[in-house]
């Protein structure tokens, strides 16, 4: 067992309703100071095949358990995570660098809520009954099977239980991968799920590497569903290995999502909409990074939204007055740094920050505003997932929309607009899976969640969820031919 934040917990895999190590470990560095936390079993295509054998050798008794218990189930794994709730916040804190204030307020009461959702949802579920001549019509969404969920590390536990709670509520049996950079609220999860009295190998968690345990799993045969979230390349990889066998893929990717601030939009209002896009040390797939500005209020928007940035703390994440923490890893800070360096050099401007706070250490990465670049310039059309936000300004409507559908992502996109009719123009025509307007991340598990173009492929949520995680079925009867 290893103690992370005061919590005690175990960093081997949970495989059949059993801790099992590996030969090999793999550390675990907290983004606050970089400091090794602990080291994590290193599994690979042994622990991957022995995690998918149990989750088939469980999906029968899963599958065929009554919608009524499989939701009592998922609301008492929901207590489990309310009980726990400092807990799974302190060690999500130390191990991803997310503000502990919001792993308190917003993010672990919300992973309790997806299992209460699914649950409940699953009792709603409908079943479609229709005549054709005579013929009666049955529409059921039959448990799929063993489902592989491989999630990223910039909401850990949040993202995969997106995923653990909907493919459980249908029936299936999962094996989750969390991310390398943050391993541990997973682990914490099996337990808690244990703990609800949820059967033996119907959740499993397999860690390590996405190379090593993320490619076995998506390999398997006998997995039938696979839901990812993470990057675009990674997505590629597994959509070729999904291929080889047909199974069906859900995938929810990166964006570069666009803000557009029109002339006559609120403007205190849109520096709110604009600054709160460093949340999460900007590591948030739906931020809105392209900041796309009626040149009419550029001058007056730059100026208000520099002041309101100035103010944001930089600093220990687990201090509630800290506004934006650290970035997850070394890698990370050098790749953000990569893209701001070079749109520098290429002539571009930083208007606030552009490189990592030194007095904070190398993890911290400054709140950026980068402008002056071409519209075609890397640093415009590629996702940096960092506190990096660019500017552009636009002089019509039509130019604004172009700008805003200009790059090969198509996740999210907001405007802020005092115009309705305006808004109802302009959100017909962006090319995004969700749009707000005059407000940003506002997300209800009803709506459908995902990414047009390469943002994603599926969406999950609601109803979409269930039609993703079952096999839908139609079954018709003939009038004729019965005995009794
Ligand atoms: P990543 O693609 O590097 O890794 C994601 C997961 O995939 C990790 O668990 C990793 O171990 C695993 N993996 C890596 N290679 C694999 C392989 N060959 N086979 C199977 N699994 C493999 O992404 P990341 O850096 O962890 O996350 C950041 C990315 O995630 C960003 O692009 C961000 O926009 C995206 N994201 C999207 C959403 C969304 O809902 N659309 C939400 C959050 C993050």
């Amino acid at each position: 067992m290893t103690e992370i934040a005061g919590v005690l917990l175990d960093t081997r895999h949970w495989i059949g309703g059993q801790r099992v190590a590996s030969p090999e470990t793999f550390p675990d560095h907290s983004p606050i100071d970089g400091s090794l936390i602990a080291e994590i079993s290193r599994g690979g295509a042994s622990e991957a095949a022995a995690a998918v054998a149990a989750a088939s050798d469980a999906f029968p008794a899963w599958a065929a358990t009554s919608r009524a218990e499989r939701a009592r189930i998922l609301h008492a794994i929901a207590d489990g995570v309310e009980k726990r709730l400092e807990d799974l916040a302190n060690v999500e804190t130390v191990d991803n660098g997310a503000l502990l204030r919001s792993h308190r307020r917003g993010v672990m009461p919300r992973v309790a809520h997806n299992f209460r959702f699914f649950a409940d949802w699953l009792l709603s579920l409908g079943h479609d009954d229709f005549e054709t001549r005579g013929h009666a019509n049955h529409v059921s969404w039959d448990p799929a099977g063993p489902s592989v969920l491989i999630t990223p590390w910039n909401a850990p536990l949040m993202l995969a239980t997106w995923k653990v709670a909907p493919a459980l509520a249908a029936g299936n049996t999962v094996i989750l991968k969390p991310a390398e950079w943050s391993p541990l609220t997973a682990s914490l999860l099996a337990d808690i799920a244990h703990e609800a009295g949820l059967p033996a190998g119907v959740l499993n968690v397999v860690q390590g590497y996405g190379a090593e345990a993320g490619a076995a799993l998506v390999a398997d045969p006998r997995v039938r569903r696979i839901s990812f979230t993470g990057s675009v390349p990674t997505a590629q990889r597994i959509a070729e290995a999904a291929a080889r066998n047909l199974t069906p893929l859900s995938l929810e990717l990166g964006g570069k999502s666009p803000l557009l601030v029109f002339a006559d939009a609120d403007l205190d209002l849109a520096v709110d909409l604009a600054v709160e896009q460093y949340d999460n040390a900007g590591q948030v797939c739906l931020a809105a990074t392209r900041l796309l500005v009626e040149s009419s209020i550029a001058d007056e928007f730059t100026a208000r939204f520099l002041a309101r940035a100035a103010s944001l703390k930089q600093g220990d994440p687990r201090d509630e007055a800290t506004d934006m923490g650290p970035n997850i890893h070394q890698r990370q800070v050098d790749k953000i740094d990569g893209f701001v360096r070079r749109a520098l050099d290429a002539g571009a401007t930083a208007l606030l920050g552009g490189e990592p706070n030194a007095d904070l250490g190398g993890l911290y990465y400054r709140p950026t505003l980068i402008t002056g670049m071409a519209p075609d310039a890397e640093i415009i059309t590629e996702e940096v997932f960092g506190p990096v936000l660019t500017l552009q300004t636009f002089s019509s409507e039509e130019e604004a929309v172009e700008l805003a559908n200009g790059t090969r992502f198509g996740l999210a996109a907001t405007v802020a607009t005092g115009d309705r009719q305006r808004a109802e123009r302009v959100t017909a025509r962006l090319v995004a899976g969700t749009v707000w307007v005059n407000c940003f991340f506002v997300r209800d598990l009803q709506a459908p969640f995902g990414g047009a173009r390469q943002s994603g492929v599926g969406r999950e949520g609601g109803t979409w969820s269930f039609d993703f995680y079952c096999d839908i079925k139609n079954t018709v009867m003939a009038p004729k031919g019965w005995q009794n």
